[in-house]
């Protein structure tokens, strides 16, 4: 037995034999050609076929992954349509060459290009070039796209998987991908995540046919992959198997259960969610609403912002599904670990305590007014309520009103209908709890972000592993906090929930009942393991 230790990127146990997926190799020859003007009508032929294919992608993925993850072929297709890669085959074209050879050139340039960014999830995207660039070269020299032919259920190995390949995975034959190359953010990850496929990232393997046919184990939780297992770990993944198993059956159980103690004290769960996408998974888990909507990843993934068209799809989208369950929608938090190529900000000594958030949305409040347009326009078809991050004092609160006034005479003007939606605060620094008396009085709830208020209360970063033994305990300074915040906002009649990971720690449960929080909010898949600690106590 060999055992390679890699990266998970989508949990899952699976046990079976490898298939070795390899691109098709195709060489790219350079060729002279006279005639300029026919190589430029075969590039644009390409083209259009290229685009077509994407379309039809786009419409097979709205199914299987979801509209969120199904943009990335839209994105694929806005690459086709850029003019720096464009104009860079188009040149090579001119000077003479082959459209292979151009389209070749351009992909690796544009892919290197790519890879030379500073950032993790941009860097990511050199992937999608290869996939654009692969898509035209197939085309052009009339090669299909590589199949999975298989009978039965198998592991696939792969170098590198990009988005389309991803996607056309059969699923029904497909129990794992193991790839030697790729990130936690790439998009084959995140595509792996919503079909629910256990995937490793696991460098130290070479992917070579010698594993074709063998029997391997993929650990998705620790990023194990066993190569011929011996008896002992098949049986440890097959125990780990049924465990996963009937925990998901035991918790299904709970599903249309109330969250109520043994003596009748009842809160309510909901659940964080970062994308259109997990609405599924909250539905799915029974959550009573979304108690934090984290909206960055609409600017996370591109160098443009998003607009307010396109926001109010996805909030409308939320809504929408949630029908009339609470959707909290949480304004941009972006800044310290969270970097957007949009917003072009410049590196900071101490990014945590710098420009982030509200911070950046009162200081370009054209961003937030986009924002703030497209949730008000969405709130005309749910239950939205807005939300805003890193709050510290009470003139915060009069800008954001002010802005909030502002949006709302601007679109009842233009005659949109407006929901009521309420406006809360995340408590999230150790300022905002300590004048949370004053700042009840302003809004009509707080949501507590215990993540961030930990990282401030006790000083320690949040994303430093070092630092990770500090988080493990609860300090009484934040429990302080906590009770403080949740004493003075129901003093002034308003609801508080907690957001932040401690929401789902089962050990603290029984503090916040006991507290009276009104809300915990947890990723969908805590959301009924919550549920069975509150009907335990
Ligand atoms: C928090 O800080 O607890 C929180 C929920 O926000 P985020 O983790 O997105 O900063
Ligand atoms: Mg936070």
């Amino acid at each position: 037995m060999k055992v390679y230790r890699g990266i998970s990127v989508s949990k899952g146990i699976a046990i079976g034999k490898v298939y070795c997926y390899t691109q098709k190799l195709y060489k790219v020859e350079k060729r002279a050609v006279i005639d300029i003007a026919g190589e430029l009508e075969r590039l644009e032929e390409a083209l259009l076929i290229a685009k077509a294919q994407l379309a039809d992608l786009y419409e097979e993925s709205l199914n299987s992954v979801g509209e969120v993850h199904a943009l990335i072929f839209d994105i694929h297709k806005m690459m086709l349509e850029d003019d720096d890669f464009l104009d860079t085959i188009k040149k090579g074209i001119v000077s003479g060459y082959n459209a292979e050879y151009a389209v070749y050139e351009a992909g690796n340039t544009h892919e290197k290009i790519f890879l030379r960014m500073e950032d993790e999830y941009m860097r990511a995207r050199a992937i999608d070039v290869k996939d654009i660039t692969g898509r035209l070269l197939r085309i052009l020299k009339g090669i299909s796209e590589t199949e999975i032919i298989t009978d039965e259920p198998v592991i696939i190995f792969a170098d590198e998987l990009s988005p389309s390949e991803t996607v056309k995975m059969d699923k029904s034959k497909v129990l794992a991908l193991v790839t030697s190359k790729g990130a936690i953010n790439s998009h084959a990850a995140i595509l792996a995540r919503s079909m629910n496929i256990p995937a490793v990232v696991c460098e130290g393997i070479n992917i070579t046919d010698n594993f074709r046919g063998k029997e391997v184990i993929v650990d998705g939780y620790s990023g194990e992959v066993l190569i011929e297992p011996d008896k002992e770990s098949v049986l440890t993944a097959i125990k780990k198997r049924e465990n996963e198993e009937t925990e998901i059956s035991s918790l299904r159980l709970l599903k249309g259960k109330e969250n109520i103690t043994c003596d009748g004290k009842k809160i309510d769960i909901y659940a964080n969610i970062a994308s259109v996408q997990e609405v599924n998974a909250a539905l799915e888990a029974d959550a009573g609403g979304i108690g934090l909507f984290r909206s960055e990843f609409l600017y996370l993934s591109r160098t443009d912002f998003p607009t307010e068209e396109e926001q109010f799809h996805c909030y409308k989208d939320v809504a929408t599904k949630m029908q009339d369950k609470k959707v909290i929608i949480r304004t941009l938090d972006i800044g310290a670990d969270k970097k957007a190529e949009c917003l072009k900000m410049k590196p900071e000594d101490n990014p945590a305590l710098g420009y982030r958030a509200i911070r950046i949305c009162l200081d370009k409040p054209e961003i937030l007014i986009t924002q703030l347009r497209a949730i008000y326009r969405a709130s005309a078809y749910g239950n939205i309520a807005v939300m805003f991050p890193m709050i510290v004092s009470l003139e915060e609160i009069s800008r954001i009103k002010e802005l909030i006034q502002y949006v709302k005479d601007a679109l009842l003007k233009e005659e949109y209908k407006v929901g009521n939606v309420e406006v809360g605060i995340m408590i999230e620094t150790p300022a905002a709890a300590l004048i949370s008396e004053e700042l009840a009085k302003e809004v009509d709830f707080f949501s507590i972000g215990t993540n961030d208020l930990i990282q401030y209360t006790l000083a320690i970063d949040r994303q430093n592993e070092k630092m990770q033994h500090y988080f493990e305990t609860l300090h009484p300074a934040v429990l302080k906090l906590i009770s403080m915040t949740v004493i003075n906002a129901h003093k002034q009649g308003i609801r508080v929930g907690i957001c932040g990971e401690l929401a789902a720690d089962t050990t603290l449960t029984k503090t916040f009942l006991d507290m009276n929080v009104d809300e915990l909010s947890v990723s969908p898949a805590e959301v009924l393991k919550l549920r069975r600690m509150v009907r335990s106590l």
